[in-house]
């Protein structure tokens, strides 16, 4: 089935409509999936429907949340998202941290008691476009072994980072802090695909390439080994700690069956990055760019997705046989 990005977001808006989710706070993690989509984070997509779905109807998540934002500081916002998806939380923020990040040169947006369940390159990308570096990362419920323990202990914690160009696209990475997301986890466990080896272990810490094992009792790795460790440990801080919202391993979520989210934190900051050296900013990026492809890189981070937004928006975007029965009746 081949279907337009407005027509994806009309039937995920109608989806999730009918599970208690209000129009406006609907159209929004609609978008999110949609972009998933379109742009081919096939992990973090249609993938992760009947996730929000799941999560609301076992009332781990609030289907109509009301977060509150509270200017805690010149350069600091802080929103309670009333325990509902982080996009509806960061929706309410956007335009003041971003003139927050304007008048003073930068700005940091704290989200806690959060639901993030997608891919974050779609909370960054939209402030490079507007000439604004955005750095961002989320905490969640516990799944990597890290510095070598014995027992998962942080989340796959993913970090996102957009870079503005000037007349082009931003450069924007966005990476979990495993060496594998949960989502790809899932994706192999759908298809009935084993793991590559050396991305997780079962509960004795056993090598495994198992993904139900590694979704019911196992751990992933974290990416690069004890540095990928560092890397979940500082999201935990700034995500959690920092923003007031819960630790991966104080997670809740098995007192209700079905939850799939955690309710974690996210913390974003936003530079504007002329403020230092004014407008040279954008030829040293350009220069930064034409000395990696000087030296061998084939890409830069966010290529694939614009190639494959570009196909998405001519062709269409092709969804699977599975997810097209569950867009049609949202069960
Ligand atoms: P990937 O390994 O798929 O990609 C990581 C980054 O590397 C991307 O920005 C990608 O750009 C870039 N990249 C990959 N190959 C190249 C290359 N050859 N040259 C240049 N850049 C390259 O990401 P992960 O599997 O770690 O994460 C997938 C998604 O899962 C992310 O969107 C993340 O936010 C999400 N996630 C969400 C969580 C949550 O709690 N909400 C938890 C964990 C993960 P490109 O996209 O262009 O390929």
């Amino acid at each position: 089935m081949m279907i337009g990005l407005g027509e994806l977001q009309t039937l995920l808006v109608r989806i999730l409509a009918g599970k208690g989710v209000p129009e406006p706070q609907a159209s929004l993690l609609a978008a999110t999936i949609a972009y998933g989509e379109r742009d081919g984070t096939k992990s973090h997509g249609l993938n992760r429907l009947q996730g929000y779905l799941d999560s609301i109807a076992c009332g781990w998540v609030k289907a109509a949340p009301s977060p509150v934002i509270q200017d805690v500081a010149p350069g600091l916002l802080k929103v309670d998202a009333d325990n509902g998806f982080a996009q509806v939380a960061l929706a309410l923020a956007r335009d003041a941290i971003a003139s927050k990040a304007r008048s003073l040169g930068l700005a940091s947006l704290a989200i806690a008691n959060s639901h993030h369940f997608a891919a974050l390159w779609p909370d960054v990308e939209p402030f490079a476009r507007d000439g604004l570096i955005a750095l961002t990362m989320v905490n969640s419920r516990s799944r990597i072994i890290v510095w070598n323990g014995k027992r998962k202990a942080l989340g796959t914690n993913p970090i996102a980072f957009a870079c503005p160009r000037q007349g082009k696209p931003p450069i924007v990475w966005d990476q979990a802090s495993s060496i594998m997301s949960q989502g790809d986890v899932l994706l192999h466990a759908a298809a009935g695909r084993p793991l590559p080896p050396g991305m997780a272990v079962d509960r004795e810490g056993r090598p495994t390439t198992d993904p139900n094992i590694v979704l019911d009792s196992g751990s992933l790795l974290p990416v690069g080994g004890v540095k990928g460790s560092s890397l979940a440990f500082m999201v935990e801080v700034l995500a959690a700690a920092f923003t007031g919202g819960r630790f991966g391993f104080e997670d809740e979520s098995g007192r209700f069956p079905g939850a799939q989210t955690s309710n974690a934190g996210q913390f974003l900051l936003l530079i504007d990055p002329t403020r230092m050296t004014g407008s040279t900013f954008y030829p040293r990026i350009e220069s930064l760019v034409a000395e990696l492809y000087a030296a061998g890189a084939k890409r830069l981070p966010a290529d694939r997705r614009y190639s494959q937004r570009a196909r998405s928006e001519r062709d269409g975007i092709e969804i699977s046989g599975g997810f097209e029965a569950l867009l049609r009746t949202g069960t």
